[in-house]
Order: structure tokens, then sequence, then C-alpha cells
């Protein structure tokens, strides 16, 4: 690929300053950008910003010191960027009918942080989906703040269908009275129930503290059903299905506001990521777009089609297919296991990750729609991926010979358009 055609080296006023100082460093990018370009990202967490998010997140707000919230800030000279992070609060208010938003959170997991301290005591016990099952390592994970800090107990899915075992939420709730409950995955393909949630965290006093870091995008669209009614909190990242830069946020009702914005700033961060914020501006706004939604849509509609095709290829699709962005699946029936699929798909140019599988202890894989849906494929490229990535783990075609396909296939579908 030639190097001068490259969108960042376009950018003269930018990427050129950094070609000139520091090619060292730039070629980084180039080769990052060029890996991009001819692989398919099938990674479910990940997707392509446009242009004016990225050039929110390269502008000059990446400069400004401004700890506080807009008006009431530590720092001088913070009257542009107050502008800035009041309308990114506004925006994401109006797109999601929260009457409280917190746009500081770095990313996810330093959302669900100020969650728990806005609402938890160390000691207090939280039920949340189990990490075999789907948590994220902010759902009690030992490794994690969250697990060391909190007493998690962990709900789980059934082991034939994958399906949430609600009963089993509504007997756990019952014995052991949690302070909060925790819904929402890593990796959970239908969506959530969350009246249900409600219900019984109304029945145990416990908060109801949705982790909407997946599915919000798909929220923001039209497309899923959301958090925001039933959940006291809800947690979420921005580069998801959303489309926006790395970062978190927090909806909540005003009653919360307060405890909210004190455990993000001052309680677990301090200066705001203005620059980030701008981008989140910029992220709400085309989420509010008809085009949007109609994209929200789209990525169902092939996470639906590829989880059929994967299916019919002989994949065991955890659930029997998706309501969502993601998908699980048991590579097995094809003589593979998740970890070493992962590896051969990565080498045929196939980028996925491996998850937990409700049942046993093999890895299955975990992929997700929203990325390639942005590239602008449709469901007849599902099928098409669906066939190649089968196709490499039966051994059918070599790693070079993928790779090739991919490329051919990614022709009309450039990430970076000029
Ligand atoms: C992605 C995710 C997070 C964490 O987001 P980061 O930005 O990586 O910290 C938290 N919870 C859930 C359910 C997620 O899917």
């Amino acid at each position: 690929m030639s190097v001068t055609h490259d969108i960042l080296e376009a950018d003269d006023s930018l990427f050129g300053s950094l070609l000139r100082q520091d090619p060292e460093l730039a070629e980084i990018l180039l080769a990052e950008r060029r890996r991009q370009s001819t692989t398919l990202q099938l990674i479910a967490a990940e997707n392509f910003t446009s242009r004016a998010v990225l050039a929110a997140l390269g502008s000059p707000l990446a400069n400004k010191y401004a700890e506080g919230y807009p008006g009431a800030r530590h720092h001088g000279g913070c009257e542009i960027v107050d502008v800035a992070e009041r309308l990114a609060v506004e925006r994401a208010r109006e797109l999601f009918g929260a009457e409280h938003v917190n746009v500081q959170s770095h990313s996810g997991s330093s959302a669900v942080l100020a969650a728990y301290a806005a609402l938890l005591r160390p000691g207090d016990t939280v039920l949340a989906l189990g990490l075999p099952y789907g948590g994220h390592l902010t759902h009690g994970s030992p490794a994690n703040f969250s697990g060391r800090w909190f007493a998690f107990v962990g709900y789980g899915v059934d082991a034939e269908t994958g399906l949430i075992d609600y009963d089993q939420v509504r007997t756990l709730a019952r014995t052991h009275r949690p302070k909060a409950i925790v819904c929402g995955s890593i990796a959970y393909p239908r969506h959530l129930d969350y009246a249900f949630f409600r219900d019984v965290a109304d029945e145990v006093g416990a908060y109801l503290v949705a982790d909407a870091a997946h599915p919000i995008g798909l929220v923001a669209g039209g497309a899923a059903p959301s958090p925001v009614p039933y959940a006291d909190v809800v947690c979420a990242t921005t580069h998801k299905v959303l489309r926006g830069p790395r970062g978190g946020m927090i909806l909540c009702g005003g009653e919360l506001a307060e405890r909210v914005d004190r455990a993000v700033f001052p309680f677990t961060q301090g200066g705001a990521q203005m620059h980030t914020i701008a981008a989140k501006a910029v992220a709400f706004g085309e989420a509010a777009t008809p085009a949007y939604a109609a994209y929200a849509h789209q990525v169902i509609a092939n996470a639906r089609t590829l989880a059929a095709h994967l299916a019919a290829e002989g994949l065991v699709v955890t659930t029997g297919g998706t309501d969502t962005h993601l998908i699980t699946a048991d590579p097995a029936p094809l003589g593979v296991d998740g970890k070493s699929a992962r590896g051969r798909l990565a080498a045929a140019g196939i980028v996925l990750d491996c998850c937990a599988l409700p049942h046993g202890d093999a890895r299955g894989l975990r992929l997700g729609t929203a990325a390639l849906t942005t590239q602008g494929m449709g469901e007849r490229e599902m099928r098409a991926v669906a066939t190649l990535l089968a196709e490499v783990l039966r051994g059918g075609t070599d790693a070079a010979a993928a790779r090739e396909d991919v490329r051919d296939l990614l022709v009309e579908f450039p990430p970076y358009p000029d």
C-alpha cells in the first residue's frame, strides 16, 4: 500500500508534523492503520470512529486542564471547554432521555468504579453476572478492585440454553440481600430484561446498576431496549457500537446526580480529558441522526446473518443466535477450540476474541459486527465472512490464501475512505 495516500498523512497539519519530527513513531501509526485496513475487525468491542471524532481527539483541547465541572473548575481559562462539556452532556441527555449524564469517565471501567463509589461502601454485597458467564472484570474479579473491595455474588446462565437464569437471580437476591444488582456483560448476545432486574432490585431494596458498555450504541440508535428507565445508574463506554472516542459515561436520575459527579471527580479521577469529551459530543451528535439509527439496525441484521451462517457452517452459536451486535460460538465441531481458533484466524487476517462458554471449560469465540458494518458491509459480506472463517478453521484454506480473500473482500469497504 502506498504510504503517500494514507488518510493520516493527508492531514498535513497534524500527521505531517509527526511524520517529519518522529518518523519512527509515525511509521507505527501507519502500520497499525494498514493492519486495520487489511484485516477483518470482528472484535465485538471495537469500531471505527468518524474523521470528525478523530479530529476532536487530536485537537488543542488535549492541552487544557479542567478539574471539576463546567462553571466550577479548579483551573482558570476553562470558559471554552465548559461549553464543550455542557454540549456533550446536553446531547447525551437528549439522546438517552436521561435526567443527568456525567461524561468525564475515562473508560467503561472508570465509570463502573465511580458508580460503585457513589452507591456502595467497601464490604457491601453486590450481585452480578459471574465472570465465567460474561461478567466484566469490574463485576467482582479477584484481580480487580471490585472483587477486592466488595463481596460479589455471581448469577449464571443456563448451561443448555446459554440464557440468563432469571430464577436464580431472584433466589440469590433474596438470599444475599445485595446492596446493588449489576446487569450487563461483555459477552451476552441477548437483550436483558431490565424490567425484571428492576423488580428484583425493588423487592430486596437494592440499587440497580446497568453496565451497558456494549449495547448503549444500539440503544442510541433505537435498536435495543434502554436501561435508562429502569436502572438507578447506567454505566457505559463511548467507543464500542456507539462509535465515539475511547471513554466512559454515567447516566442517572437527578436525585443521584451529585453523588455520581463527586464519585467521578474528585473521588476516583482527576482532571477531565477535554479533547475526549469534545469527541464524545461529536459522537453523540452523530448518534442522534437517522443515518446512525439505520446503522444500529444494520449492525444487528448483520450479526443475525453472521450467526445463522456460522451455525450453518457447524459452529455452535450460544443461545442459538443474537439480538445484538455480539455473537459467541463454540468452534469445537470443526475440530478446534476457541484459543487455537483465534490464533489461526488472526494469521488469516480475521481478528476476533476468545471467550468463556456457558458449558464446560473449553473456550469459544466472541465476535461482533459493529466495525464491519461501519465499513459498509451488509448481509452478503457476512455470509462470505462466515464461509471464510469456517474454511480456515476446517483447514480447507491456508493462512496466506485466506489473507488474500480478506483483502479482496475489503477492497470495496475501506475503514478510512478517502
Ligand atoms: C467494555 C466493558 C467495560 C470496560 O470498558 P473499558 O473502557 O475497557 O474500561 C466494562 N463493562 C462491560 C460490560 C464492558 O463490556
